[in-house]
């Protein structure tokens, strides 16, 4: 089971850790700064550096079937793997990981603009989209633009807080996404709150104000099937 350094810190670039396990293809550490795919956002990606210097590039991080154990995949043909025991310093590609939790908090307040359920949705590197089930409701693309960037203009503070999984089920309202179930079964969820706006269950990595998202565009809204309309976003 890896130490989730990122759930209780989004913005700590680097931690000194030590490798457990590493195979070509997979290496997993005590703890990580790293954030394994899920919830619509991508792995990180970084390097490993060992001791005397040499850096092992981190192409994507993975959980496990037993979504407890983080695996980073190295990039293909990686010399030489750490071995266990060894200590390194895990160190992401900040810039990349940074523009995620930009676009991923954009994300929360789209939701809050646009109060219907969502069906879906992703984080891309300075980009995302959200589908919505809005029925037979048009989106004005302006209009939607307009009300983000009032938002985000706010610089409404993101703090993160946990609840256990039959306080969650005593509150079926908190959920947004109608087929990405926040996983429950570890007996707590975590909730994103952003103040005044929004709150809902996340395990991804937001920024600590939302006046941090700064510029973001709405770029697309497409038809998906009778009922659901996909927005798309990008940071400006
Ligand atoms: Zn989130």
């Amino acid at each position: 089971m890896t130490e989730l350094l990122f759930r209780d810190d989004a913005y700590r670039r680097e931690a000194e850790v030590e490798a457990i396990e590493a195979a070509p293809g997979r290496i997993v550490l005590d703890s990580t700064v790293f954030y394994a795919q899920g919830g619509g956002q991508p792995g990180d990606r970084g390097e490993l550096v060992r001791a005397d210097g040499s850096t092992i590039a981190v192409v994507n991080t993975v959980y496990d079937a037993d979504r407890k154990t983080i695996a980073h995949i190295p990039a293909e043909g990686a010399a030489q793997l750490p071995a266990p025991g060894e200590r390194v310093t895990a160190r992401l590609d900040w810039e990349l990981r940074y523009k995620r939790m930009r676009a991923h908090t954009a994300l929360h307040l789209l939701s809050v603009v646009l109060p219907y359920p969502v069906t879906g949705g992703s984080v891309g590197d300075g980009e995302g989209r959200l589908d919505f089930d809005s029925g037979e409701v048009g989106f004005d693309k302006a209009d939607i633009q307009r009300r983000l960037e009032a938002l985000v203009a706010t610089d409404a503070a993101v703090t993160t807080r946990w609840i256990t999984d039959e306080e969650l089920a005593a509150n079926p309202g908190l959920v947004k996404t109608m087929k990405v179930k926040p996983p429950t079964g570890s007996g707590r969820v975590r909730l994103v709150e952003i103040a005044g706006l929004d709150l809902q269950p996340c395990g991804g990595t937001h920024v600590a104000r939302v006046g941090e998202i700064d510029r973001v565009a709405v770029t697309g809204i497409e038809k998906k099937g009778k009922l659901n309309r996909r927005v798309r976003i990008m940071l400006g």
